[in-house]
């Protein structure tokens, strides 16, 4: 006997595709679910013991299966959902390959009851470690039940590598979770030990989310909803300052299903860029819909890696999308999610009309014409600036301006040059609450700012612009100033001692841990740069140190904090009015940079409802 090679038995073959499809108990319910979700279920109901290991079963109502399709649905590449080659590059459906209830039969012990609608009888087959046992009649409720009993139980290594019943339980919640996300107008329940866990009924997304989530993410979500001809996104983003330091509010779906995408991932961390407090991660639900043909769903058998023909270009529109979500609710009011049709912040579209921000200037203004500049009645003044970027929130108006492309627009050095107008009326003034806050009223009711917090997102844009362009804005000190630092601090110091330059210090090594002070940069509250260097550098050791965070981001963060006005600190209405007119110059206005909210807008329909 010369020849060795035999095919496999189907059930070594069913095995060994196991091992790929089922790692776990939670990889059981997630194909199950789909299953259920293919065959248009409205209902389904999952029930798990000790962690699946002992129990896994799905039931749903969906389509069902006649006697014949229950007993092929077991075999290995029985599908009903594909049937020739090009059929795999217009997936809709879940499945496709036809391999888990063959791969699940094969290392467990099931049970499959199912009966189509219409039928009288359904059918029920016991299939033990891919041996059928029986198939016969039963009288049940029309859809499928599956019951999946001690999971590798013929193959104790397996068995042995399984966790705690907590763990297992725990990635069962997390497949759940993704498919429940996926499917707001599906219901679904979980039970686990007799304990019901969830119980999702049918609704919308926003809901859906609420209810897997819980309500505080409630009011720290916004909808981001973008179409263009190669992706159609939409879903919810969560505020910076809900971002958590442990991950597990990230999910992608495409065409509705799960995926795990690291590159777009990184889209939406580029668009958190700067206003996420360190080392935490924003929560996000976003859906992308695309044309099936331009993605591969099959390089992996679990399906959560998926190959995108546009990757760039998507990343691109997911960036820009999440930028832009994040800008409009920047500042906006948050909103009430238990309100069902609550306002849905309109988004600019391809076909909307997007003006161009108007900034008045007079061009015949002479700054060295005495009677002109006594007369100068800026129609830009630093009010209508303010009232400017209202309008920037204002969706309500004819036509939604894009954030990203104003914001550029409205930063214009030149303007803080215009004299600001001291005889402002009285409805012009700004108020410091408990040298603190700035309270100023605007068209949506009353808006209130942080004073450090906004100077700090102000210097600290103005530092990065500062480093961008290689130009810092400094200030030099009529007498340099020496000053002496312990061997830490100095050694820190000569390390960052080029990119201080850069930003406007002018600092020079002296040995001996001295450094002299020449210049230091601009608009810091200090009038001492031997100061501002002293918190600088104490801001700057307690930083997090975090690979993400360039050095230069680490100094402008530091410097914008060490340098920007205290609380405590009371302010001219000129200062008032300037610091209000270089926050909404800023690129973000709405977060300091370490993510923490500047600006709340009271509305007027709160203020309303207090009185009454
Ligand atoms: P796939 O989902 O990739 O087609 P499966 O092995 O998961 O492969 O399922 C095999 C077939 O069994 C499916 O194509 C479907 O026709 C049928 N099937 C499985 N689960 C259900 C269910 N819950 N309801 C109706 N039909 C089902
Ligand atoms: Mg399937």
């Amino acid at each position: 006997m010369s020849d060795i090679i035999h095919l496999l038995p189907d059930s070594v073959a069913n095995q060994i595709a196991a091992g790929e499809v089922v790692q776990r108990p939670a990889s059981v319910v997630k194909e199950l679910m789909e299953n259920s979700i293919d065959a248009g279920s409205t209902s389904i109901k999952v029930i798990a013991r000790d962690g699946g290991k002992t129990l896994i079963q799905v039931l749903d109502n969906g389509c069902g299966m006649s006697d014949t399709d229950a007993r092929m649905s077991l075999e290995r590449h029985a599908t009903s959902k594909i049937s020739q080659a090009d059929d795999l590059f217009a997936i809709r459906t879940l499945g496709f390959r036809g391999e888990a209830l063959a791969s699940v039969a094969s290392v467990s012990q099931v049970t499959l009851r199912t009966r189509k609608h219409g039928n009288d009888l359904g059918t029920e087959i016991l299939i033990s470690g891919s041996v059928v046992e029986s198939q016969e009649p039963v009288t049940c409720s029309a859809g499928t039940s599956i019951n999946i009993r001690n999971l590798f139980f013929n193959i104790p290594a397996r068995r042995k590598f399984l966790k705690t019943n907590n763990s297992e339980l725990k990635h069962i919640i997390y497949e759940f979770q993704r498919v429940a996300l996926a499917n707001a107008d599906i219901e679904f329940i979980l039970e686990h030990n007799e304990e019901e866990l969830y119980n999702l009924p049918r609704t919308n997304l926003k809901q859906r989310i609420v209810h897997v989530f819980g309500k505080s993410i409630n009011q720290n979500l916004t909808n981001i909803d973008t179409e263009t001809s190669i992706v159609k996104i939409n879903g919810f983003i969560g505020k910076p300052e809900y971002a958590r330091r442990t991950p597990g509010e990230q999910f992608f779906f495409v065409n509705n299903r799960f995926m795990k995408h690291p590159y777009f991932h990184k889209a939406v961390l580029s668009a958190y860029e700067k206003i996420l407090p360190p080392d935490t991660l924003p929560s996000y639900f976003i859906f992308l819909d695309v044309d099936p043909d331009t993605i591969d769903i099959n390089i992996h058998p679990t399906k959560t890696e998926i190959k995108f023909e546009n990757e760039l270009a998507i990343f691109q529109i997911v960036l820009a999308a999440t930028r832009e979500a994040l800008g409009r609710f920047n500042l906006v009011p948050s909103i009430d999610f238990n309100a069902e049709g609550s306002i849905d912040f309109p988004v600019v579209r391809k076909d909307d009309q997007v003006q161009a921000p108007e900034i008045p200037v007079n061009r015949n203004y002479n700054p060295f014409d005495e009677e002109m500049r006594h007369n100068y009645q800026p129609d830009n003044s630093n009010r209508d600036n303010l009232k400017y970027w209202e309008k920037l929130y204002d969706h309500s108006g004819t036509g939604s301006n894009s954030l990203s492309g104003t914001s550029g627009a409205i930063h214009r050095p030149e303007q803080q040059s215009f004299p600001v107008q001291s005889s402002s009326t009285a409805s012009d003034s700004i108020i410091q609450l408990k040298n603190r806050y700035l309270l100023t009223p605007v068209k949506s009711g009353l808006m209130i700012i942080d004073q450090k917090r906004a100077h700090e997102r102000i210097l600290f844009e103005q530092y990065l612009r500062s480093f961008a362009m290689n130009y810092p804005v400094a200030q030099r000190t009529l007498f340099p100033e020496s000053v002496e630092l312990d061997q830490a601090d100095y050694l820190i110091l000569c390390e960052i001692m080029d990119d201080l330059h850069a930003i406007g210090f002018d600092i020079r090594d002296f040995g001996t841990n001295t450094v002299v002070i020449a210049g230091y940069p601009a608009d810091s509250k200090f009038e001492h740069p031997k100061e501002l260097l002293e918190v600088f550098l104490e801001q700057y050791k307690s930083t997090n140190t975090n690979i993400k965070n360039s050095v230069r981001e680490r100094i402008a963060r530091s410097l914008a904090v060490a340098g920007s006005v205290n609380y405590g600190e009371t302010l001219t209405q000129t200062l008032m009015q300037e610091l209000v007119d270089a926050l909404f110059a800023c690129e973000s206005p709405g977060y300091s940079p370490s993510g923490k909210p500047i600006v709340i807008i009271m509305g007027i329909d709160e203020v309303e409802k207090r009185f009454r």
